[in-house]
């Protein structure tokens, strides 16, 4: 499934955005939600889905329910969202935009049921875009990793997933984010998978050392909402030495800016199997189980677990 947020082209998307209310009047409804206070413009392109509307906008309303909570509050006071229906089932696809306002626009399978709504990570994903600075093209490691990685963890927090499975789920798919051969740092190979799980193992790497250097007192969310205070998140746009400066100074750490200057040039290698016998989440069969006796069992949990001060989730 594909993806993005594109900052670069967001006037010529306003202006699709325009055309689309007046010239599709007629197959289109558009509602003004209020979601924890976020004012939200939801426009259903179409309105053909076999279970009816109603899942979608209990699915929007749980998805920004668990960004808000991991953020402390949404990362922005308005957001549009706009979705197309499409072949089949399933959430399809996002794309989040951010220069003039937000926007998320969706597609959306008209046999969509209830039960994928409620595991779907899309509208997780994009919504959590939207708390992060464009930080520019040569940084989407960062935005792409920030939102792979808060997406689960986030998730987890308000009970939307089982924390174990998502630990499991990184456990797979981290490799996918480790250098090749031939590959340069962060800002300078934008594969796949340097771009999406490079930027998650950049995330999780800091994650666990800022909790390391703090006795596990703050990690990488207390850094991250501070930044999207700071910063009012994708509408702004803030050079990426910025981003890491205030989330650090959040924390008391240089965590972010150092292993930023580790990565950005050259590739960083990382020993995963390491760290995760470190944290205690070790092969079985084909998954993976917890050990709690491992020496950053504590973090591992902590990292999954809602802070104290997150919003009321009733998800
Ligand atoms: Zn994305």
């Amino acid at each position: 499934m594909c993806d993005n947020h594109v900052r670069a082209a967001v006037a010529f998307t306003a202006s699709l955005w325009v055309a689309g209310f007046s010239s599709a009047a007629l197959a289109s409804t558009s509602q003004i939600l209020d979601i924890d206070g976020v004012r939200v413009a939801l426009e259903l392109v179409d309105s053909d889905f076999s279970n009816g509307t109603a899942p979608l906008v209990a699915w929007i309303t749980r998805s920004l329910g668990i960004v808000a909570a991991y953020y402390g509050h949404f990362p922005a006071s308005e957001l549009r969202i706009r979705v197309s229906s499409a072949n089949a089932g399933g959430v399809r696809h996002g794309t989040t935009f951010g220069a003039h306002g937000a926007l998320i626009r969706l597609t959306v399978g008209r046999e969509v049921t209830q039960t994928e709504l409620f595991n779907d990570w899309v509208l997780v994903h994009e919504m959590t875009h939207l708390a992060l600075p464009d930080v520019g093209s040569e940084h989407i490691w960062l935005s792409e990793g920030l939102a792979v990685y808060v997406e689960g963890v986030a998730r987890a927090q308000a009970g939307n997933r089982n924390a174990a499975e998502v630990w499991a789920d990184e456990a797979r798919a981290m490799p996918r984010g480790l250098p090749q051969a031939g590959d340069g740092g962060l800002d300078h190979t934008h594969t796949w998978g340097r771009t999406y799980w490079g930027g998650a193992l950049f995330c999780l790497l800091a994650d666990v050392e800022i909790r390391r250097r703090t006795d596990n007192r703050v990690g990488l969310q207390t850094a991250l909402r501070a930044v999207a205070r700071a910063s009012g998140g994708l509408v702004s746009g803030w050079p990426i030495e910025r981003v890491l400066a205030v989330g650090d100074a959040a924390v008391g750490t240089h965590v972010l800016e150092e292993l930023y200057a580790r990565s950005k040039d050259a590739p960083l290698q990382t020993d995963l199997p390491s760290l995760w016998r470190s944290l205690g989440i070790a092969p079985a069969g084909d998954s993976f189980e917890l050990n709690d006796d491992a020496p950053l069992a504590k973090i591992r949990d902590a990292i999954m677990r809602a802070p104290l001060d997150s919003l009321p989730a009733g998800l």
